[in-house]
């Protein structure tokens, strides 16, 4: 199977069968709530910290398969990882999406999320696939500013 194949199987299943759709609206979740009106994506995301551990992401949003599906790859990326590692995974995410080069350490860190390394082809499209990061991202810090 072509690597382009395969990648294209990671995008559709996370699309068809999302991860940790549904926001649980609880306490001790940071909320965001991102817009991305060049395609119309919509994305809320919860993230909750404990101890500096990500103990849970949660996504729910409307948009095209480029952006659903990156956010429910990016909450398995993101789950059981200190703020700091999960920083630097969204740090890689936005790198290799704008089709820069990256490590094999930091390619093997990125699991799943390297299904979007095609996106850097097509710039119209870079901003729905970091829509969901951006939003965990912005989360993360909220929840980091709360913890001091
Ligand atoms: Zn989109």
């Amino acid at each position: 199977m072509k690597l382009e194949d395969l990648y294209r199987q990671v995008i559709m299943d996370h699309y068809k069968n999302p991860r940790n759709k549904g926001l649980v609206e609880a306490d001790g979740y940071q909320t965001v709530h991102l817009h991305n009106p060049s395609c119309g994506d919509d994305m809320t995301i919860e993230v909750k910290v404990e101890g500096n551990i990500i103990k849970d992401v949660r996504q729910a949003g409307t948009g095209c398969s480029i952006c659903c599906s990156s956010a429910s790859v990016m909450t398995e990326e993101l789950i059981g990882k200190t703020v700091a590692e999960a920083n630097k995974t969204i740090q890689n995410f936005y790198q290799m999406i704008q089709g820069n080069d990256l490590t094999d350490e930091e390619i093997e860190e990125l699991g799943e999320a390297m299904a979007y390394k095609g996106v850097s082809q097509f710039p119209a499209r870079i901003k729905c696939a970091t829509l969901a990061w951006k939003a965990a991202e912005k989360a993360l810090k909220e929840a980091d500013e709360d913890e001091k």
